[in-house]
C-alpha cells in the first residue's frame, strides 16, 4: 500500500488508482467493487483494523463490505442517510436506475448489503477525522476531514480522473452516477470552505494542486 499522509494509506491498484480504498489509522476507509476482493484481502493481511467506515454506500465503494466486516469481525459504519441503502432496504443508486452503465454496475459490482453498527452524523469522529456530511452524488456521502492537516478524503464529491481517458484531472462525479448534481456542487463549495492541503478522492490519484483545486472550483457553474 501506498503512503499518502500521518497515519493513511491507500491500497496499491494496477495500474493506476482508479477505484479508491484507503486505511486511517485502523479504519479501512471504502471496500471497492465486489471483484475486488482479493485485492483488498491481500492488502489487509497481517494488519489490525478495527472498523470499515463507508465514504457512501455505492456500487464501486462498498462491493467488499459484507465480506470484510464478517471475515474480520468489524463493525460496518456509513452516514445515516444511506444506512437503508447499505442495508438493502431503498435502492443503491438513486441516479438514473435503468441506465445500461447502472445496471452493468448493479450486476457485477454491488456488494450484498449489510447490517451498519455505526450509522454516521456530521461532526462525528473517525480515525481522529471530522464526517462532514456533503450529500449530493449519494444521500449519505460524507467527507471525511483531519483538522490538524486539512487531510481530506472526499468519496465522490470531486474525482481526480477521467472515466473516458483515465487519465488524472478535477471532475465532478458523472450525472449519471449523481441523484442531485447541483446538490453535489454545494458540497464540493463545502469541501473547498474546508481549505483542505491535501484532497484523497474516491476515484485517480490524491489531488495535491491546491491551486488546481481552486480553478475547478471558481469555474463550477454557478
Ligand atoms: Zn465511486
Amino acid at each position: 500500500m501506498k503512503w499518502m499522509a500521518r497515519d493513511v494509506w491507500r491500497l496499491k491498484e494496477f495500474p493506476a488508482p482508479s477505484i479508491n480504498v484507503y486505511i486511517a489509522g485502523d479504519v479501512l476507509i471504502d471496500a471497492g467493487r465486489r471483484w475486488d476482493r482479493r485485492r483488498i484481502f491481500a492488502e489487509l493481511e497481517g494488519r489490525e483494523i478495527s472498523m470499515l467506515a463507508l465514504t457512501h454506500a455505492h456500487p464501486d465503494h462498498q462491493g467488499v463490505a459484507k465480506d470484510v466486516c464478517e471475515a474480520r469481525g468489524i463493525p460496518l459504519a456509513c452516514h445515516a442517510d444511506d444506512v437503508e441503502a447499505m442495508e438493502g432496504r431503498r435502492p443503491m443508486q438513486e441516479a438514473a436506475p435503468g441506465n445500461p452503465y447502472n445496471r452493468a454496475i448493479r450486476r457485477i459490482w454491488q456488494g450484498p448489503p449489510h447490517k451498519v453498527e455505526r450509522a454516521l452524523s456530521d461532526g462525528d469522529e473517525v480515525a481522529g477525522f471530522r464526517v462532514v456530511h456533503a450529500p449530493g452524488h449519494a444521500r449519505g456521502e460524507v467527507v471525511f476531514f483531519r483538522d490538524s492537516d486539512r487531510v481530506a478524503i472526499c468519496g465522490d464529491v470531486i474525482r481526480n480522473m477521467s472515466y473516458a481517458t483515465a487519465l488524472p484531472g478535477i471532475k465532478e462525479p458523472p450525472e449519471i452516477f449523481t441523484y442531485d448534481p447541483s446538490e453535489n456542487r454545494r458540497s464540493i463549495h463545502k469541501l473547498a470552505d474546508l481549505n483542505p492541503s491535501l484532497i484523497l478522492p474516491g476515484h485517480g490519484p490524491a489531488v495535491t494542486d491546491m491551486a488546481a483545486f481552486e480553478r475547478f472550483v471558481a469555474a463550477l457553474p454557478g
